[in-house]
């Protein structure tokens, strides 16, 4: 059930509506639209009685939301959902495009910085690596855990880049929401119930992976687990699925872009690096993925790949991904989106000093 409160409705009325909502057992979520608010019912099992929703002040009508996802639809919100970054420009879901670049894992300072250096010089505005690695093999390297997220935190320091990291159970998550400014939840944890949950009541925007079998509906039900907990600052990311293709590490499903904007106003961002799983598939993805309409990138970045503890193979070339930037840009243009440019050396001007950030 779904509240639409009319366009003059004032906060009180909004307010009250909630406290209504409250009053009869289930939990309110007050989403604002730049026409009007919605007020999205959860914590029903049966069908909300709208009757006494409907004669309050202010209220425009209740309506019954069909699909199984209440707060990630379109319906709650129609047009596109922007994440913000206080203390900083950056955006996921605006304008201008989200790119989200550095290596699978943080490996040591040495490695990190001299990525992080070299991407957020070709214009990138969030760095990634993990300091928790869900690894296939238990005797790969699974990551610095505490170490790799100070790391993290110096280079946003030293850059001014927003971290993303990835959390892989409950007590990462409370590290990581610590230290980051976006948890990433990873393909392997969609259907973590519990973590999803977890993730929905940090205040830190959530990074959503797609699992590697999940349908479309399954994917947004996941984010609706995070919503349904207070946290509607969810980013979803297609990173390719399994199939019979053995010519890539995954299939990279870019048609799920425009499936998802379609149903959902949560930005979606694509991450060719895991959805290929090759280095020289990885600019051709990137250029698709901004052509069909992707919120932004997720790309895998090595100063030396061929040593990486993880996913080198996919993994590519700081001057690669100078490259890649400069083949998305008139790409980004054509739909009507932009790159940041290149920053020169001296650039490190546009560094907010630590103190003036949260
Ligand atoms: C990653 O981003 O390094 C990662 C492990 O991704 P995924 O969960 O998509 O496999
Ligand atoms: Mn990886």
């Amino acid at each position: 059930m779904l509240v639409v409160m009319q366009a003059h409705a004032t906060p009180e009325q909004v307010r009250d509506v909630c406290k209504k909502i409250e009053t009869l057992g289930y939990r309110p979520h007050a989403i604002p639209g730049a026409q009007r608010t919605a007020i999205g019912i959860t914590g029903n099992r049966g069908e909300v009685e709208p009757g006494s929703l409907e004669e309050m002040p202010g209220v425009q009508e209740v309506i019954r939301v069909s699909k199984p996802y209440k707060l990630v639809s379109r319906d709650v919100k129609e047009e596109n959902s922007v994440i913000t970054f206080p203390g900083s420009e950056a955006t996921i879901g605006g304008r201008a495009l989200a790119v989200i670049a550095g290596p699978c894992a943080i490996e040591s300072r040495e490695q990190a910085f001299a990525i992080a250096e070299r991407v957020h010089r070709a214009g990138a505005g969030f760095f990634r690596g993990g300091a928790y690695k869900p690894r296939t093999s238990p005797y790969s390297f699974q990551g610095l855990g505490e170490e790799g997220l100070r790391i993290l935190a110096e280079i946003r320091d030293q850059f001014g880049l927003r971290i993303v990291t990835e959390a892989i159970d409950n007590e990462s998550l409370d590290l990581v929401e610590e230290y980051a400014d976006v948890i990433q939840i990873g393909a392997r944890n969609m259907q973590n119930f519990s973590l999803l949950k977890r993730a929905g009541r940090s205040s830190k925007p959530v990074f959503l992976k797609r699992g590697m079998a999940a349908t479309l509906e399954e994917f947004l039900m996941a984010a609706e687990y995070v919503m349904s907990e207070g946290n509607y600052n969810v980013i979803l990311c297609e990173r390719g699925v399994r199939t019979f293709a053995d010519h890539t590490r995954n299939t990279l499903d870019l048609s799920l872009v425009p499936a998802v904007q379609r149903l959902s106003h949560l930005p979606i961002v694509v991450d060719p690096s895991h959805g290929t799983g090759k280095r020289n598939k990885v600019t051709p993805l990137s250029r698709a993925a901004i052509a069909v309409g992707a919120d932004g990138l997720m790309v895998e970045v090595h100063n030396n790949p061929d040593a990486a503890l993880s996913d080198g193979m996919q993994s590519i070339f700081p001057d690669q991904f100078d490259e890649l930037m400069a083949q998305i840009r008139p790409i980004a243009e054509v739909v009507d989106r932009y790159v940041a440019g290149p920053r020169n050396k001296s650039a490190a001007t546009d560094v907010q000093p630590a103190a003036t950030r949260p």
